[in-house]
Formats: C-alpha cells, structure tokens, sequence
C-alpha cells in the first residue's frame, strides 16, 4: 500500500489515520514491528494485520563476481528472490565507489520479445506487485548498507518492462520516494523502457519529470529497430522522440538513450546517421552498451575496439555518447543476461 491507500485502509477500520506515518515508518523504513508503533493498542494491530499480508519476497540465492576465479572479476552481486507463488525474479547491487546502484526486476519475465535480451525468451509470466518491487529494494539498501556501500540509485533495467505495467511501477515509485519511508529521491530512481509512448507521457505527467528516463534506443532506423525491438512496430523512433520531446526534463539534466552495440547489426552508417539525427535538438546521451552474450543468441559480442570505433563515430556526428562498461558478467548479472540460470548457479556457488 502506498501511504495513502494505508491512510484510507486505517479509517476504513477506524484506526487513527494520523499514526498512517508511523505504521507505513515501521513497515518501510525501519522494519520493526508494528506493535512498536505508538498510540496504535495491541487490538488495533491486530486489527491491522488481520485486514492486511505481508509479501513473501525471499532472497535464495547470492552470487558475487568476486566470489570467482575468472579474469572478468568484479564486485557486482546477483539476488535471485523467490515469491509468493515459488516463481523468481533476479535483482543485481552494482558498487560504484562507497555507493551502490541497485537494479530492480519489475516483473516476471518480460513481454516485449526484444530479440537480444535473454529475459525475453522466458516471456512474460506475471507482473510483480508494488511490493515485490520494493521488497528487492529493501534486500539490496540492507546488503549494501552493510557492505559499507549504501544504496544511492535503484534503476529499473533488471526483468521485465516497467511501463507494461505501469500501475505496479508508480505505486512502487510513491512507496520508495515517500518521505516516511525509504525517502529515496526522484532523480535517484531511472526507469528504463522500450519506449511505450503513452505511459512515457503519463510518468511525465506523474512525477513533473523528476525521474529519470532512460529510452532502449537501440537502432538508429525503424527498420532495423523492428529486427531487434518488436515494439516499434507500434511505437516508431519518429514517436518515441516526440514523447522524449514532450517529457518534462528538469534543467542541466539528460535522458538517457541506451544502445546495445550489436555488431553487424546497428552499427552501420545508416544507423548512426539515424542516432545523431534523433538526438538532435534532444538533451540527450547516448549510452552504449556491449552486447552481453548468452547461449544460443544470434549476436556477437563486440570488441573494445568495436565499441570505441563506434564511440568516436557518433562523436564525430555531434552526439553525447558514453559507454556502459559489462559488470557482473561472470554470473549472468549483466544487462539482458537475467534469465535465472539458478540451477547452473546454485552448483556453482
Ligand atoms: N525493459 C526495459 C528495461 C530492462 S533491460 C528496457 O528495455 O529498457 C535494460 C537494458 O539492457 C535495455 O537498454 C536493454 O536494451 C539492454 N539489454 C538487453 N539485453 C542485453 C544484452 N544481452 N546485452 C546488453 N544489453 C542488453
């Protein structure tokens, strides 16, 4: 519940409205129990936990790249969560200096087929709820914060497509900016899309575009962005830079366009005439992704060298660009690469 569906909750059982703070601190920010809430009798929390349930979101299974022997070592962790109903989503900590960036799965699988992304080949099992998102937060702000390494930044890139379901995103939004709870700021928080238009206009709308929006770009032309990214069947990239255009960007601030670089594929000229000629006139970077590789794709990997040569081309045209470098690759916690491996895992470690 967000904290007003929790203020209406408490009046609809005639509980204190005013402790609606106090119960939603407990609950969020410092975990106690909510017989601990002041001026709240052991009946009326009863009361309360009787009208209400609490959502199962396990941590199962921890794998940390420093944990193995291979040369690409670094200090990501992947969280595998178990629900409710047994199935699993994955989240990954990513340490960055004394901070940490958390990347939270905002469902079950994924429906947007996106033809390089391992995620897509589960499908889409289900959304998760406002609170199996927050749930993963929770885990990952507790584990960083006793690595030394607090949480600073939650981005939605890990499963699924946090606009399909864009009624679970905003509420998890609500709960993790709320001021009694974990308080997280709004330009903390990066929801990364495939581009659904009309959701982008709605989180706009929502938030006065105080979050950060990252755009999985990805093509610099429709036609091969519908190779890649189904989706621009319905939604072009002349559309998506209207929505981009019309997303209320705060001052001195950037949407972030992600390009997987996929050899052979969207690196061509074309494409990246097409790239400079959509961020015209945008505030925009272009961030480039190596492609992460997992089995039975029909991509290669690219270089070093293949990402920087297409660096200095886009720099060349004009365009913002800076490049993702692969974290947590040797337990599949990179970007695309979460498609719960558990068993292989699980032996593993
Ligand atoms: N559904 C959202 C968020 C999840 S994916 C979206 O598409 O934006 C987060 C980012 O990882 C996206 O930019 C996506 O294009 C990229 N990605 C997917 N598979 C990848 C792979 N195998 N290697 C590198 N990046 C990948």
């Amino acid at each position: 519940m967000t904290h007003d569906e929790l203020t209406r909750h408490l009046v609809s059982l005639d509980l204190p409205a005013s402790q609606a703070g106090a119960v939603f601190g407990h609950l969020h920010r410092w975990g106690r129990p909510l017989l601990t809430v002041p001026r709240l009798s052991a009946r009326q929390v009863q009361r309360l936990q009787e009208t209400t349930q609490d959502t199962v979101c396990e941590v199962v299974t921890e794998a940390s790249a420093l944990a193995q022997d291979g040369v690409e070592r670094d200090e990501t962790e992947k969280l595998v969560f178990r629900l409710v109903d047994g199935r699993r989503v994955e989240g990954v900590i990513i340490p960055e200096g004394e901070r940490s960036t958390f990347c939270v799965s905002s469902q079950v699988g994924c429906a947007m087929a996106c033809t390089f992304c391992a995620t897509a080949r589960l499908g889409l099992a289900r959304p998760l709820t406002p609170a199996e998102i927050v749930k993963q937060v929770y885990h990952a702000r507790d584990r960083a914060e006793k690595a030394g390494r607090p949480l600073r930044n939650v981005v939605f890139m890990g499963m699924g497509e946090p606009l399909h379901h864009y009624e679970n995103t905003r509420a998890a939004i609500d709960i993790l900016t709320c001021r009694w709870g974990l308080s997280l700021g709004f330009p903390k928080i990066t929801i990364s899309t495939v581009g659904l238009v009309p959701r982008i206009a709605q989180l706009g709308a929502d938030f006065g575009g105080r979050l950060q929006l990252a755009l999985s770009l990805n093509a610099g032309t429709d036609e091969t962005r519908r190779r890649i990214m189904p989706i621009t069947e319905k939604w072009n990239l002349e559309s998506l830079k209207e929505a981009l255009r019309a997303y209320p960007t705060r001052r001195n601030r950037f949407h972030l366009l992600e390009y997987v670089v996929l050899p052979g594929v969207n690196d061509d000229d074309e494409n990246l005439d097409g790239v400079a000629a959509f961020t015209r006139g945008l505030p925009a970077v272009v961030n480039l992704i190596p492609w992460n590789p997992f089995a039975g794709a029909p991509f290669q990997p690219p270089t070093f060298e293949d990402v920087g040569r297409i660096f200095d081309r886009l720099r060349a045209r004009g365009v913002h660009v800076s490049v993702r470098l692969p974290r947590g690759r040797p337990m599949s916690a990179a970007c695309g690469q979460l498609a719960l491996q558990t068993s292989a895992m699980e032996a593993q470690f």
